[in-house]
Formats: C-alpha cells, structure tokens, sequence
C-alpha cells in the first residue's frame, strides 16, 4: 500500500479517539543527523536510602514501605482521588457550574526492589510478577460497588514528571470512566453495531497484512506505532486474541504481556541509549458490571522524545489549538524501532 500523496501533508484519522492527525513528512526529508548520546539515565544505585520506595524506607507523612521482595502495593499517601468524597450539592446554581462527585482509589505498586532497574531491564519472571498484580488490584477494586473504572499506567522519567527512578506505576480507580476510555469506549461500541466485529481485531489484521508499522510481536501481542500516531515513537500494544481485559487473560497471555512490555522498552532505550522516558497506560473493560464484548484491551506508550535523548516534542501552538502534528511518519518510526537491537545496550 505505497501511495505518493502520503509524502505530502495529510491528515490521518484515529478511529479509537474519533479525531485526527496532521502529518507532515516532507519536513524530515532532510538528512537525518544520526546523533548519539553516551548512555545515560542510568542508575547504578541498588538501594537509596532516600527513596520512600525502597524496601525499609520511611515515606512522607510516617508510612513505611515494607522490606518487600517483589512487588509492593499501597494506597497513595497524597492521593488524588478519595474513596469517601462527599456529593457537592449544587441544586440552584448556573447549569454552566456543573459538578459532580468522584469518589476512587489511588495505588501505587513497585515493580521491584531494586532501585536501579527498569521493565527495560528487569528479569522477564519479575515482570510476570507485574502483570499478575496489575490483574489483582484489576479485578480487586474493579469489584468495588462505588469504582467503574481502574486506569493502570507508568509514568517513567524526569521528563515525564516522575518524581522517582525507583521501577514503579499507578493504578487510579474511578467512579466514572474517564473521558479517554469513554470515547474509546463509544467507538469501539459503534464500530461493533456498524460492523458486527472488533474494531481493534480488524485493525490487528491490517497492521498485520501491511507489516511496515510493526515494531515487535509475541504469540499474544503485536505492537504497532499505530497509522494514527501523535508522538513520534508511539505505540500501541494490542492483544492478539479478543480479550476485554486483564482479568480475560490465562496464565500464557499474562506472560505474553511482560515479555512484549520488556522487548518494546528495550527498543526504546536502545533508539537513543537512554532511559527512555514515556507515559504507559493499559485501556480495557469498564468495571461497571456491563459485558463490555466490544472492548479489546490494547496498552499505549506515549513517549516524549524525538531525535535524541534530549530533544523532545512539545505540544504547543497548533496543537494545542488546532489538532496534533507529526513529522516523522509512522512507517519510518516503526522501521527505526525495527532496526535497532532487541537487546539491552547496558546488558551486553
Ligand atoms: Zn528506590
Ligand atoms: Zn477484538
Ligand atoms: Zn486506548
């Protein structure tokens, strides 16, 4: 599928978000710099003393975290989100003042002990121990009568706003589904009714036919910078098999999981010899006791970088006031992340 017009400005459109992408790929047509860093971002510390998610270390506000040896669980000590909010009442006010509760749960779960590592670098079995938590806290508080949406993510890197290198992630769990997977959740539901099958399902077996957008696959999952994507290494990690959630997943799929997370975040370290900096997310079935059939769960990385460790996309001017822009294409991202080792440059 090469068409010539697609090395003009063009817009794509996301059929998961119902909005659409500014692609501009005669702007990189000049030659490519071929930068590269020293590696970087790396810390070879095991254990900070001053780091409240080390094991033994005292948190902000009296808390301890526990000499954990695999993964640790807590409720957020400033979470933004509290399970008892009350109701604002707003009976008689402008229509324009509109609020509502939000009543949820805010967790934070350490990937490992080890201060230094990463998914990038941490042994394929410690990642399974991840994906089996991500599933519990899932299912645990996705029961919970007052929560209908449980949003897990990874912040990684200063450049994202982490304020901690220790190897860690979110989960959020909210009385209403956020507006991100709501609209997903309204296309994935009208592709279904128009075509009687999975959006996601049907976009797997595109990317898979095509090939020039796949960066990576296992038996579960492929993962794809997807036609659509805004960041310019983004990419969108889609299960192979129909599965709405964590909780669809056997055994074999969840260690399908950590082993595509770790082989897409070594290629992102690898791109620049850096600790790769993204926000990672999963987006799957509402917990608000609908069947949710037409949910197909996929994970995003939303990485910032663009041509080195250090230079980074903004999102500013058109973009925020008009739509996304991109300049390099996804096919040539893909086949970039495609080219470099599947490897770990620090493990060699
Ligand atoms: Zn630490
Ligand atoms: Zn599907
Ligand atoms: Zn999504």
């Amino acid at each position: 599928m090469s068409e010539p017009a697609l090395q003009f400005p063009h817009r794509r459109y996301n059929p998961l978000s119902k909005q659409w992408v500014l692609v501009s790929p005669h702007r990189t047509q000049r030659p490519w710099q071929g930068e590269v860093n020293a590696a970087s971002g790396f810390s070879e510390v095991h254990y900070d003393p001053a780091c409240y998610l080390c094991p033994g270390n005292e948190r902000a506000g009296g808390a301890k975290t526990p000499v954990y040896e695999h993964v640790y669980v807590f409720d957020n000590d400033y979470a933004a989100l509290l399970p008892d909010s009350p109701a604002p009442h707003t009976e008689g006010w402008p229509g324009l003042l509109k609020a509502e509760r939000e009543r949820g749960v805010c967790r934070v779960l350490c990937f490992h002990p080890d201060h230094s590592l990463t998914l990038a670098r941490m042994a394929p079995a410690d990642i399974c121990r991840v994906v089996d938590a991500w599933t519990t806290q899932y299912g645990y508080l996705g029961r919970m009568h007052e929560i209908n949406y449980v949003q897990i993510f990874e912040n990684r890197g200063a450049m994202m706003g982490a304020s901690n290198p220790h190897p860690h992630g979110q989960i959020w769990a909210t009385e209403h589904i956020p507006d991100e997977p709501a609209a997903e959740s309204a296309a994935l539901a009208d592709y279904h009714r128009e075509h009687k099958s999975c959006l996601l399902c049907d976009y797997a077996e595109v990317e898979t036919k095509a090939e020039v957008r796949i960066v990576c696959e296992n038996d579960g999952f492929l993962a794809v910078v997807p036609w659509w994507a805004v960041w310019p290494f983004e990419t969108l990690v889609i299960s192979k098999a129909h599965l709405r959630s964590l909780s669809d997943f056997s055994e074999a799929q969840r260690s399908s999981l950590a082993d595509i997370l770790k082989q897409v975040t070594i290629r992102y370290d690898n791109l620049f010899s850096t600790s790769f900096p993204y926000t990672m997310g999963f987006h799957q079935s509402p917990t608000d006791g609908h069947a949710h059939d037409e949910w197909h769960f996929h994970a995003h990385f939303y990485p910032p970088l663009l041509r080195s460790a250090t230079v980074r996309k903004f999102m500013v001017g058109f973009e925020l006031l008009g739509m996304p822009q991109r300049d390099i294409t996804a096919e040539s991202a893909a086949e970039r992340l495609r080219a470099v080792a599947a490897t770990h440059f620090a493990d060699k």
